[in-house]
């Protein structure tokens, strides 16, 4: 069951890199109240880096450490991360609405700070989007109530999502393309170590193509760590994979912010901790603005 939250923060952050953490502290330095969902590990591409040479002041330090620290700056600040993984951003007008497997949060400003993932799309997933292939189980696991649906999962939280769709689907085909070994209670679901190699369909989805067979299939849920940012929320622009934006860090989308990686190269820790600040400080103008607004009377 979806558990909404009520509360309208000021602003959400999406991502918990250091663009995300940066964002975060430079949001609460302006005394707004925010909130900052991350998928589950805050952020494996700073903990990969082995040394790191080129961000000041910390010459030689390991991304393992400097990880601790940023981890760390944002706890002394009394700054919570949410272990969440937005599925989903909806714009209703006053304000956002962020869906994340069973949750909902609402805010009136985000900041996309998702860094960028490296696996490409399938054949066939671009083109038959929206008609069988889903990135969130939340938002349209209803729509395949009693049909046969496959999960392809990168990541484990994939293995919730499953659980879920098997209340609703018929059969859930569950694909793992990460070292998976668990089982399923439920009788519905059924592993399948296979690579999938297309997605068939004309107008919606009908099999996927697998090593030498065919499975047919009515939709697919591809739960990826990162999820492509127009995917996450429509209408945003992009400009060669990457959000578009301007020096202040702001979408198209009036509210909508953007920094780190997923605005492009170079990819760079400096980079993304300098834009987190100019899409927090630009948030918190944003939200200011807005709010005194409201509060005039009208003309
Ligand atoms: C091996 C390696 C070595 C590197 N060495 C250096 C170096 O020496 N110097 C340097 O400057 N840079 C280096 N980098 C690059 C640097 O790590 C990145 O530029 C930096 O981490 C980008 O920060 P970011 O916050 O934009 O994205 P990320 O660090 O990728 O963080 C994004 C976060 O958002 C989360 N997320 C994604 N989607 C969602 C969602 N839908 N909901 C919730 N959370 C989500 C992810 O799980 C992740 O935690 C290196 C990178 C690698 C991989």
């Amino acid at each position: 069951m979806m558990e909404t939250n009520e509360k309208i923060y000021d602003a959400a952050i999406v991502g918990c890199g250091p663009a995300g953490l940066s964002a975060a502290v430079n949001l609460r330095v302006r005394n707004m109240d925010l909130i900052l969902l991350g998928a589950d590990f805050c952020s494996p591409k700073l903990y990969k880096a082995e040394n790191v040479d080129n961000y000041l002041g910390f010459y030689g330090i390991s991304g393992q450490e400097l990880r601790d620290h940023f981890l760390e700056h944002v706890r002394k600040m009394g700054i919570e991360i949410k272990n969440s993984k937005v599925d989903s951003i909806y714009s209703l007008g006053d304000y956002f609405t962020l869906i994340s497997r069973n949750t909902e949060y609402r805010a009136y400003s985000v900041i996309l700070a998702t860094g960028v993932s490296n696996e490409k799309f399938l054949p066939g997933e671009e083109k038959l989007l929206g008609s069988g292939v889903s990135y969130c189980a939340t938002c349209d696991g209803p729509l395949y109530r009693g049909k046969d649906v496959a999960v392809l999962a990168y990541t484990e939280e994939a293995i919730e999502e499953a659980e879920y769709l098997s209340e609703l689907a018929g059969n859930v085909f569950f694909i793992p393309q990460y070292g998976f070994n668990g089982k399923f209670a439920a009788d519905n679901i059924k592993i399948i170590n296979e690579r999938v190699q297309i997605i068939n369909g004309e107008y919606r989805v009908k099999s996927l193509t697998l090593e030498g067979r065919e499975l047919d299939i009515d939709g697919i849920f591809i739960l990826r760590e990162v999820t492509p940012p127009d995917r996450l929320l429509f209408g945003l622009e992009i400009d060669n994979k990457h959000i578009k934006v301007n020096e202040q860090m702001e979408t198209n989308i009036p509210g909508v912010f953007a920094a780190g990686d997923c605005t492009g190269l170079p990819y760079q820790l400096a980079r993304a901790v300098g834009q987190g600040q100019v899409a927090g400080l630009n948030a918190a103008s944003f939200v200011r603005k807005k709010k005194k607004e409201s509060q005039q009377p009208p003309d």
